[in-house]
């Protein structure tokens, strides 16, 4: 750290992303990325002309990738916002809706943490019930933003639409967010409750279920008026946000819904086998609606688990906080690495 570093940034805990090591044969399994290359069609759109057309600035307006999220998801285009990943679009949220503080969980995406550090934003972090489950009530009689990651990560858990809605029905003062970026695996998303609620945010990504996470794409789904103020947002910081290759790659991606449910399909199928395994095996493993499992092995030892797993090449990802240490968050990934997965795990525990 410098010294010119302004004083308010300098204790700054910035997130930590999982590692991304550019290893050979390594089975990664750390960072929720899809196992499957995006959509045919997505690949197909980088042809040379869009290559050429790098020259010139993106359509600001990403009006044909909006046009595609809209029909996916059932909602004029106007009430659709693109950004550089859903992370830029959940930092214009606590930017722009951050003036009273913002309520979340103790054991949620941790990147919601900094966002209130960096912007001033005062957090109110809610613990989770003991099963890591969520208490709605917790989420009523505030006047902060909520941010709810449904289904929530690391643990896997939902909460069901109707519970959803009553925490939007309880905060007509302020702003709801609803991070999905799981939701393809099994949620059942709020984009629709926007349509009834000028309060609600509904926030998705291009990085997990359309196997994007390197073009750098996410959404936002919300009345206009709320639209309008996080184009405000994008147009203070960077208004060229969502590069012309992305555009493309994005719009081709969510038009190809046979690929999409294809990819799915086979996540979730890889999903429940080895939670399967992985239970018969005496770890505790959470339902998972996501394309990950919150396990932890029989001894409660989740930092070992980890380290052994990454002595045969297979990354996992461990969390070190107090609640979440026994535990490891393991990504799917293909079948064939989940057998892998299976098989080193094991013989590490089938005769403990
Ligand atoms: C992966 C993830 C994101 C960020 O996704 P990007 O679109 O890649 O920025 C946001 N929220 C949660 C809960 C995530 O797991």
């Amino acid at each position: 750290m410098s010294r010119f570093l302004r004083p308010g940034y300098q204790g700054l805990d910035a997130y930590t992303p999982g590692e991304q090591p550019r290893v050979k044969d390594l089975i990664k399994l750390n960072t929720n990325e899809s196992p499957y290359p995006p959509s045919p069609l997505a690949v197909a759109a980088v042809d040379k002309q869009a290559l050429e057309d790098a020259r010139l600035y993106c359509d600001i307006g990403a009006t044909a990738l909006r046009r595609a999220i809209g029909a996916h998801l059932g909602v004029d285009p106007d009430w659709v916002i693109p950004g550089n990943g859903s992370d830029e679009i959940l930092s214009w949220l606590f930017l722009a809706y951050g003036q009273n503080g913002a309520a979340f969980a103790d054991v949620t995406y941790g990147f919601y943490r900094v966002w209130a550090a960096l912007f001033g934003v005062d957090a109110r972090i809610i613990p989770l019930e003991a099963d890591f489950s969520l208490n709605p009530a917790a989420y009523m009689g505030d006047d902060r933003l909520v941010v709810l990651a449904n289904p929530n990560a690391p643990t896997g858990l939902w909460l069901e639409l109707s519970q959803v809605e009553a925490i939007v029905q309880a905060n007509p003062h302020q702003v709801v967010v609803v991070d999905e970026a799981y939701v393809d695996f099994g949620g059942q998303s709020a984009a629709r409750l926007t349509q009834t609620y000028s309060n609600l945010v509904v926030v998705q990504t291009f990085s997990k279920s359309r196997s994007l996470a390197g073009a750098r794409l996410g959404f936002a789904v919300a009345c206009p008026e709320l639209i309008q103020d996080l184009g405000k947002m994008k147009f203070s910081l960077n208004p060229y946000n969502v590069n012309s290759l992305t555009q493309r790659m994005g719009a081709a991606a969510m038009a190809d819904e046979a690929y999409f449910e294809q990819c799915v399909n086979r996540i979730v199928l890889s999903r429940d086998w080895t939670r399967e395994q992985l239970l018969a095996l005496g770890f505790q493993v959470l339902p998972s609606r996501t394309n990950f499992l919150f396990a932890s092995p029989p001894d409660g030892g989740g930092a070992a688990y980890q380290q052994a797993l990454r002595r045969q090449n297979i990354l996992v990802r461990h969390f070190p906080g107090q609640r979440t240490a026994p535990f490891v968050r393991i990504s799917i990934g293909t079948q064939a690495q989940m057998e892998q997965l299976m098989k080193v795990t094991k013989e590490m525990y089938s005769d403990a």
